[in-house]
């Protein structure tokens, strides 16, 4: 399902970098989406979501965005080819990745810059993402916007994703991808370790166990 188009936030702050700036960000996990959302918007740029590779192609022949943001892993194909799609066109594309060692294959694909998930640093971001459009760094400090702990309700999305994915024996690559991604945004290294495991043999059980242990301990929202 695509997400809804995101405004500037009402209560955005005066400052606002990214103001008249389009945003295509391709991300299936909508925890990593959410925090996305917050920063993007809150920096004044217009964003459009969505989360497969054939939805984002359908976006790029329709509209030009000024940038584009990737994810590696999405459920339909890599990001490698839209990143490759998108360059051919001249659109800037950042890759964002759960795992560092995509680098290269993004790099390799044509991305302009890559950025290694979770966001560790809101200004660190908004600094790369204004340096990508400009090719320069940014004009004010970039406002502070606080994204930890994140939004409860899209985790609680994205693990209950996870385990339909388990259940219906889905692409286990594809699957330990989006988990592991997940895992490390949240810092659960249990989780982390069970993602990496399920490619093996008995490892879809147990990772199945500790997605459901997950969603239990999850407060009710
Ligand atoms: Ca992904």
């Amino acid at each position: 399902m695509p997400f809804p188009p995101d405004g500037p936030s009402l209560t955005a702050p005066t400052s606002l970098p990214l103001r008249g700036v389009t945003v295509l960000a391709v991300e299936d996990s909508r925890f990593a989406s959410d925090a996305l959302r917050l920063i993007l918007t809150r920096a004044g740029a217009r964003l459009r979501r969505t989360e497969t590779l054939s939805a984002a192609q359908v976006h790029l022949a329709c509209y030009r965005p000024d940038l584009v943001i990737a994810d590696l892993g999405l459920p339909d194909g890599r990001g490698e080819d839209l990143i490759a799609a998108a360059s051919a066109r001249g659109i800037p594309v950042l890759a964002v990745s759960g795992h560092p060692e995509g680098r290269e294959a993004a790099m390799d694909a044509g991305a302009v810059a890559f950025f290694d998930k979770p966001f560790p640093s809101v200004a660190g971001f908004l600094r790369l993402v204004e340096q990508l459009l400009t090719g320069r760094g940014p004009e004010a400090e970039p406002p502070l916007v606080e994204v930890s702990g994140g939004d409860p309700i899209a985790l609680r999305d994205d693990l209950t994703r996870a385990a339909a994915l388990v259940e219906e024996a889905a692409d286990p690559v594809y699957v330990a991808g989006f988990v592991r991604g997940l895992a490390r945004s949240i810092g659960d290294r249990a989780l982390e370790e069970a993602a990496v495991a399920a490619a093996g043999e008995g490892g879809r059980q147990q990772l199945s166990a500790v997605l459901a242990e997950r969603l239990t301990g999850l407060q009710p929202v």
